[in-house]
């Protein structure tokens, strides 16, 4: 069956002192986490990707990064390819995050190539959908993620369901302290579920690991994770701080 997916996607944050001191604190209580039905992933800036390898090399963390071209190498000034992003250890690519999407105008064409590019280089995409407050307002949810799910994906034939993963975040919750309750978010997952398998089949829909991701904390995860659909969490702002990652990585689910 699926494992769990507990993943902290730095932004644009740290420095290599800061990464230094976050890894020396958050190794220490590794060994306190039972990895048997769950994986743990970290995505840091692209600056501090090899040395954050270092630290996590002889640990079952995975290493993410925040975004990929969808070339191996070429005239594409300020991005990075797959690769390279190989070649430092990186497992987890995040693409088409609301950050690309609203503040640098990536489309869901864009993003589609993305997810190809990263696919074929045999890394795994964490496409991010999710509506605005606005969007969830006038009822379009589901008619927004549908649309971003299948664009997306809509290079991606020949799909392995456990090289793929979709997160849910909607842009609402994102930053804000205002999580979609489970709920909220048990809808829109079971609804990509459901998309899922007539896109593909019911087997690679139930392999095909679903994240929900938006103001996720210490407090909040243990609701969220008991909901059938919701397989992980993707962590901003609370991923940053050692020890409440910690204990989101390690609740009990
Ligand atoms: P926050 O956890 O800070 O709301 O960010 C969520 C997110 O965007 C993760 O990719």
């Amino acid at each position: 069956m699926r494992k769990y997916l507990f993943a902290g996607n730095w932004k644009m944050n740290k420095t290599l002192k800061e990464t230094e001191e976050y890894f020396n604190k958050f190794l220490k209580r590794l060994s306190e986490i039972d990895f048997s039905d769950r994986e743990i992933m970290i995505a840091p800036p692209f600056t501090v990707l090899a040395y954050s390898k270092n630290f996590i090399k002889n640990t079952p963390l995975k290493l993410g990064a925040q975004n990929s071209c969808w070339e191996e190498k070429g005239a594409f000034t300020g991005e990075i390819s797959p690769v390279m992003l190989k070649e430092l250890g990186v497992e987890y690519v995040i693409l088409g995050h609301s950050e690309r999407r609203h503040i640098f105008g990536e489309s869901n064409e864009l993003i589609a190539k993305r997810v190809e590019g990263v696919y074929k280089f045999e890394l795994i995409p964490i496409l991010c959908v999710g509506e605005t407050l606005e969007e969830r307002n006038k009822g379009k949810t589901l008619e927004v993620v549908e649309k971003q799910l299948l664009e997306g994906l809509s290079n991606i034939k020949d799909i392995k369901g456990d090289k793929i993963v979709i997160a849910y975040e909607p842009v609402w919750a994102i930053g804000t302290g205002i999580n979609a309750t489970p709920e909220e978010a048990e809808e829109v997952h079971s609804f990509i579920r459901e998309r899922l398998k007539n896109l593909y089949s019911k087997e690679i829909s139930t392999q095909i690991r679903i994240l929900y991701g938006g103001s996720v904390t210490p407090d909040n995860i243990q609701d969220l994770m008991k909901k059938p659909n919701i397989d992980g969490v993707l962590v901003g702002g609370a991923s940053l701080d050692p020890e409440k990652f910690f204990k989101i990585c390690n609740i009990k689910v």
